[in-house]
């Protein structure tokens, strides 16, 4: 029914042909939000760099690791991480032309991230204003719940609040789970061209989901789509991605022409 089918994957709500998926932290800022946050609030650089040390060995489980990350940063109440991240964090620069862009060419962004939904939209509250985000992005990601059932005032309170996983894989966030709904809608049911965007290992799920995925250079991500054979598209920053998916949308170049480039 239309109705289940709008709840299910509200990006489809426009009948897009196409739809841009993206990560967020790394991606479309230039600096990641949580890694920011554990640095200089939480428990500092190098137990963090510790931390991830022993995810990439096997030692620990990536949700155990950044569990505690955020744990530690949790007496500087929620609001107050927010306001520090606004004066700390950068959007890439290109980010909003290609915003409005996909807003006037009916192509949908979805943003799919393993941080935390209110950081996001406090953030893209700021750089791009809370009525656009509320009306023309979704944001799929982790979250946060008041710590004890009797914290007063979770966004205020020092140590009021703490981060909840989306699901129970192993990053906290499969990204993959939200892209499927779309991906493996048929032709007959309007299946749309997915483009996904991302930086790290998280996004790794994404890219096989993806028809063109876009993997920032010198990141991660590259190292592990060469690993995998995942075929990707190198991108700097946005301007890189308009390029490429306005030539797309516009009839002057394919998906296959793209991806059968490298
Ligand atoms: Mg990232």
């Amino acid at each position: 029914m239309a109705s289940s089918a709008a709840v299910d994957r509200p990006a489809m709500a426009t009948n897009p042909r196409y739809i841009f998926f993206t990560d967020f932290d790394g991606t479309i800022t230039l600096q990641d939000t949580n890694d920011w946050m554990t640095d200089h609030i939480g428990f500092g650089a190098e137990k963090r760099k510790g931390g991830n040390g022993s995810v990439l060995t096997g030692e620990r489980s990536f949700c155990d690791s950044f569990q505690e990350m955020m744990d530690s940063i949790n007496n500087t109440p929620y609001e107050e991480c927010i306001e520090l991240l606004k004066k700390n964090i950068a959007l890439d620069p290109k980010f909003v032309s290609f915003f409005d862009w996909c807003d006037s060419n009916n192509v949908p962004i979805v943003i799919l991230s393993g941080g935390m939904e209110p950081v996001i939209h406090g953030l893209l509250s700021h750089w791009l204003g809370e009525d656009n985000v509320r009306r023309r992005l979704q944001i799929v990601s982790n979250n946060v719940v008041a710590r004890e059932p009797g914290v007063k005032d979770m966004w205020k309170d020092a140590g009021g609040w703490r981060l909840t996983y989306h699901d129970e894989s192993s990053f906290g966030h499969d990204k993959s789970i939200e892209i499927r709904k779309y991906s493996k809608l048929t032709e007959a049911e309007g299946r749309p061209v997915i483009f996904y965007a991302g930086d790290g290992v998280s996004d790794l799920s994404a890219a096989h989901e993806a028809d063109l995925m876009f993997a920032k250079a010198g990141k991660d991500l590259v190292a592990f789509c060469d690993r995998e054979n995942v075929p990707y598209t190198e991108f700097n920053d946005f301007g890189d991605i308009a390029k490429i998916v306005e030539d797309i949308v516009e009839g002057r170049t394919t998906v296959e022409a793209v991806v059968n480039k490298k």
